[in-house]
């Protein structure tokens, strides 16, 4: 047994928590499962169906103060009182992840950074299961890492980490790390500090040793110095847009070129993503595969056939010769900037919802060059407003994915682009990104 724990109070109740909590009983630990919110039906039905101890509404610290460790949600904040409480009483907070490493068999291949993660994370697992492994997906997405060990363990596990889930993060060692970038997300889970957000990051390298692979973004200026700030003792395969690298991958001549073992070379023109964005992704799954020694036809294969992500720079509809864009997963400037940097046709831009801390300004080249009109879609649009009137003479606001939709097509000409790119979060006007994109996707059919 890899831990001698014996009463595991599990805090938030949401995929990672049930995930544990169903791993923790199959390993016989006493658990409690501690929700602060009320539970969904379907939740609770499971939990008593399999009696496993929970409570709702609110978290009891006598109870969560009796646990010998504590296993807590990557939603839940790190410095709130109550996690404060818990370290003050000596007992280790870890995230589901961490808990869950030491019973699997399995090897892991952790993908991170700001943007980008889910769209590497599926491209790696998409090739790894044309190349017939034994790989699952997990992290961020899709069914917990924990319930997956428990019930279903696999030789490989492609997993998309957050910096909430690397915050508790201690022992785990990943066997090969994919950084894709960095750049302001979240600041307001790391009280505003870049450097916090970054060290958060930079957790993935703990633990990896000469065994291991760290394969990251060699453009990008915040990542590399901080790697130079850093020491590890993981082999580097980094990726480069321009640059050519003897171990790893870059773009040449219109050419994605992998040198890891052999040389893998094919057309970014085959890419099955487009934008340079997406070629940074390709490169990043390219390297993850040739590490793990996937043949180069079945690698070229792969990175032509990936399907796209939905909510990701997602074509919906041609209407009247005004094409719409689904980008309602950008939920930060370094993700809309991308979206308008692969804009061709004039654009009326769909921005706004939960600022994170933004700072519109790295947009106003580009926004310059490429927006004819924007249409705020938020309760509070003041700051974009501010940062681009002078820029764009047509800015409306509005409050619903149906006006939006409406505004921007009366504003939009045939031969333009109206792109949902928020760079902001959702939770002022919509349940999630999701339920943006696809309230997006339903006013733009209605029109
Ligand atoms: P994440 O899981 O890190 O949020 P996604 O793959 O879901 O990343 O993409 C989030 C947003 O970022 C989308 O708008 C997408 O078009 C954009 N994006 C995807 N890959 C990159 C990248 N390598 N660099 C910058 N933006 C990206």
């Amino acid at each position: 047994m890899p831990y001698n724990y014996q009463h595991i109070v599990i805090l938030g109740a949401a995929e990672s928590g049930i995930g544990a909590a169903i791993l923790a009983v199959s390993k016989g630990f006493s658990v409690l499962v501690s929700e602060g919110k009320r539970l969904s039906d379907e939740t609770r039905g499971f939990l008593s169906s399999e009696n496993i101890p929970f409570e709702e509404n609110g978290h009891s610290l006598d109870k969560i103060l009796a646990a010998t460790l504590v296993v807590k949600s990557p939603g839940i904040p790190s410095d709130i009182p109550l996690i404060k409480a818990i370290l003050d009483h000596g007992i280790p907070v870890i995230s589901e992840i961490e808990f869950a490493r030491p019973f699997s068999r399995g090897k892991t291949i952790c993908i991170t950074g700001s943007n980008g993660k889910t769209t590497t994370t599926l491209w790696i697992y998409h090739i790894l299961r044309k190349a017939g492994m034994d790989v699952a997906l997990a992290g961020n997405i899709g069914t917990s890492y924990a319930k997956q060990v428990a019930q279903n363990d696999a030789d490989w596990f492609v997993l998309e980490l957050s910096s909430f889930q690397l915050d508790d993060m201690h022992e785990f060692k990943a066997d090969i790390a994919v950084m894709t970038n960095i750049s302001p997300d979240h600041l307001d889970r790391y009280n505003y500090q870049m450097e916090r957000y970054i060290a958060a990051k930079f957790r993935i390298l703990q633990n990896m040793d000469e065994g291991c692979f760290f394969v990251y973004n060699a453009d990008d200026e915040a990542l590399v110095n901080a790697m130079n700030q850093s020491s590890t003792r993981a082999i580097l395969a980094p990726f480069s847009m321009s640059k050519p690298l003897e171990f790893g991958a870059f773009i040449q001549n219109e050419n994605l070129v992998i040198n890891i073992k052999t040389t893998t070379t094919m057309s970014i023109h085959e890419l099955a993503l487009k934008g340079k964005h997406n070629a940074q992704n390709a490169l990043a799954a390219g390297i993850a595969a040739r590490l793990l020694e996937i043949r180069p036809e079945l690698v070229r294969e792969s990175l032509t056939d990936f399907e796209n992500v939905e909510h990701r720079l997602e074509f919906v509809a041609k209407v009247n010769g005004v094409e719409f864009i689904n980008d309602s997963k950008a939920t930060n400037i370094n993700a809309a900037w991308y979206a308008l940097e692969s804009m061709d046709k004039p654009t009326v831009w769909i921005v706004g919802g939960v600022d994170k801390g933004n700072d519109y300004s790295e947009l106003l080249a580009l926004v310059k060059a490429k927006v004819k009109a924007i249409v705020c879609l938020g309760v509070d649009n003041h700051k974009i407003v501010d940062a681009f009137s002078t820029e764009v003479s047509q800015i409306v606001e509005t409050r619903s994915a149906k006006d939006a939709v409406e505004a921007a097509f009366r504003l939009a000409d045939n031969g333009s682009t109206v792109l949902l790119s928020p760079a902001c979060a959702s939770f002022d006007l919509f349940s999630n990104y999701e339920d943006r994109g696809t309230q997006f996707k339903k006013a733009v059919r209605n029109l």
